[in-house]
């Protein structure tokens, strides 16, 4: 996956700490899935604007291309609005300057979001939560932060997303000729549970294993 910078000039240079993930949609116009140029141009408008400013940190298109970022994770974003959220015990306003927020271009309401989209989160919250310590509790969605807004929506799956933000890939051998056979270096240790856990399978192999050593 790759991050594609695109600065917004709507930001600012005061947070106080990224304790939440935010997860929006960029919305749709007369059944039409706003166009990612158009929320692009949304962030970073050719000329200066007074009113309207709004942004997020990161942006995922519908098709499979780099994720755009258009604001800094240190900086604060405009994308929360008046909102509201407990963070450890504390309910905090304005949840801005203590968040990232990510666009999924897309409505929601409407539609259902691209397996590229979801691979893509997962992957950008995953390094997000480890980089900052967020736990999974603080990942939410604009609906639940306001009831002003409605995205991501009914049809963000978040089963779907949580499995994919705790599961994890354990490095290990591959079948690099693709033959089917996976083998084990030589060097490699097989770690056997111990105790109770153990099959009687287990206990065994450790047995014959013990027999060479
Ligand atoms: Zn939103």
């Amino acid at each position: 996956m790759e991050i594609e910078w695109i600065e917004s000039q709507f930001f600012s240079t005061e947070k106080i700490s990224n304790e939440m993930i935010i997860i929006h949609h960029t919305g749709s116009h007369n059944g039409k899935i706003n166009s990612l140029q158009g929320t692009i141009s949304w962030f970073k408008p050719d000329e200066w604007r007074s009113s309207r400013q709004v942004s997020a940190q990161y942006i995922i298109a519908r098709e499979e291309r780099p994720i755009i970022q258009m604001v800094q994770d240190e900086h604060t974003a405009w994308h929360a609005g008046r909102s509201q959220w407990e963070i450890n015990g504390v309910l905090c306003h304005n949840l801005n300057n203590r968040s990232i927020g990510i666009e999924l271009q897309g409505d929601g309401q409407l539609f259902p979001y691209t397996k590229f989209q979801y691979e893509a989160l997962i992957w950008l919250v995953k390094q997000k939560m480890e980089q900052f310590n967020i736990p999974i509790e603080l990942i939410r969605g604009h609906e639940e932060i306001t009831s002003r807004k409605p995205d991501p929506g009914p049809y963000f799956d978040w089963e779907r997303f949580k499995k994919g933000l705790t599961s994890v890939t354990v490095p290990g051998p591959t079948d690099d000729d693709g033959d089917g056979i996976i083998w084990l270096d030589e060097n490699e240790k097989v770690k056997i549970p111990s105790g109770k856990d153990r099959s009687i399978l287990e206990v065994i192999i450790d047995f014959f294993a013990g027999l060479f050593k």
